[in-house]
């Protein structure tokens, strides 16, 4: 589960991690006006920063991120960001924070490491932007560090080996040991509260010559959620609202998880799919969903099954790839058949590939059917280059 950034930012400050001074959340217009004029009348700072809490990055570039001198400010601000939509993401909630003084940006992150079954943490001196784009500009000013468990035992990351990555980052001297510090304190924070990914996004150097962390991306492991009491508490009304195509096939019980390439993915076992989405991936495409129709295949499920991945505006093309065992393949076609008839016009092409049970038969039926948003092709490979062709035609 993701957490926002007010959220990231408790979780760090339990865990050591230093951030601003603590603000408000709120979702009203009011509440704004109320939580700057606490924080400026409390002489906490003379100013305040009103950030959109919506669970997508680049918020600052999407107008997310504002900061107001007084309490009239802020109160307008709350007005144009609180209804804004942020890359499909309504903002319900602001957080209104002290605002700090910046003197430098860095970025430092920390995230599970799948391929070397570690940690791997990065960490640069230019920070505050997008750190792919730094990667690919500049990748000698970006370190990356892969660390195993084995080298951070009860999530205890060695500091020479914080201090070493600080050093390596080219972070200044003066503030070199309050960084290496947060590092490990950022370290035991992922391990300890089972996060898969801690990024500070910039973590910045005050005036004063402090180090904070200003932006907070946390994402916490569902599956360790056994182990933590308070888990469901992070869920928060407004924010937590599924993708809607992702409520939409819950309710009608359909197996869907939302992805954010464009081509759209059908196939029946969770196996089938994955591999579809891997094979997608090897021919330069990226899937836009992953979408198991399960067992039936029937007409309905098709129908249901294609209508939903249609809806999503991403997708252009959409590859239904089905192994018949159980399912066979003339009822798939079937399937296929009545479910185009029923969703009338539609502008993706299907690429259908079809095998196991009854796969001649259901391919003839596709063939004679003739359908113009049909296309079939005889392989796994071949349908997934057909369909990443098409997607990004
Ligand atoms: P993001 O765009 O979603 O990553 O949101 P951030 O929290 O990273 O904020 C974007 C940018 O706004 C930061 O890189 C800062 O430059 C600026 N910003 C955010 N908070 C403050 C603040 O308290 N003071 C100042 N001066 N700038 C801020
Ligand atoms: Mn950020």
């Amino acid at each position: 589960m993701d957490l926002v950034e007010f959220q990231g930012k408790q979780l760090f400050k339990r865990n050591g991690v230093p951030v601003p001074k603590e603000g408000a959340v709120c979702r009203t217009v009011d509440e704004v006006e109320q939580a700057a004029r606490d924080i400026i009348q409390a002489g906490e700072a003379g100013m305040v920063v009103v950030k959109a809490q919506v669970k997508t990055g680049g918020r600052g570039k999407a107008g997310g991120v504002k900061l107001a001198k007084s309490v009239d400010e802020a109160r307008e601000l709350g007005e144009s960001i609180l209804g804004l939509d942020i890359k499909g993401h309504e903002v319900r909630v602001v957080y209104v924070e002290p605002a700090s003084d910046i003197a430098e940006e860095y970025y430092l992150s920390v995230m599970h490491d799948r391929v070397h079954k570690g940690y791997l943490v990065i960490c640069s001196r230019e920070g505050g932007v997008d750190i792919e784009e730094v990667n690919r500009t500049n990748p000698d000013a970006v370190v990356k560090e892969s660390i195993l468990p084995s080298e951070a035992p009860g999530g205890e990351l060695p500091r020479e080996r914080a201090e070493d990555i600080m050093s390596r980052a080219n972070i200044p001297d003066d503030v070199r040991d309050e960084a290496a510090d947060l590092l490990v304190k950022l370290f035991a924070t992922l391990v300890n509260e089972d996060a898969t990914l801690a990024e500070i996004n910039p973590l910045i150097r005050t005036e004063d010559g402090r180090v904070i962390a200003l932006d907070a991306k946390v994402s916490l492991d569902g599956n360790a959620a056994f182990r933590h009491d308070d888990y469901d508490e992070w869920k928060i009304e407004g924010i937590d609202a599924d993708d809607p195509l992702e409520a939409e096939a819950k309710e009608k019980g359909i197996q869907y998880v939302k992805l954010e390439g464009s081509v759209g993915i059908l196939g029946n076992g969770a196996g089938l799919v994955m591999a579809t989405l891997d094979v997608v991936a090897q021919h330069g495409g990226e899937a836009a969903n992953f979408l198991d129709v399960g067992g039936g295949a029937s007409a309905d499920a098709m129908a249901q099954s294609l209508g939903l991945v249609l809806k999503d505006p991403n997708v252009r093309s959409v590859f239904i790839n089905i192994f018949g065992g159980i399912t066979r393949g003339e009822e798939v076609a079937n399937g296929i058949v009545e479910a185009t008839k029923r969703l009338g016009d539609f502008p993706q092409k299907l690429v259908v590939r079809l095998d196991g049970t009854n796969a001649e038969e259901g391919r003839r039926i596709l063939d004679e059917a003739d359908l113009p948003s049909v296309v079939t092709a005889p392989t796994m490979d071949e349908a997934a280059a057909k369909a990443v062709e098409l997607a990004n035609a």
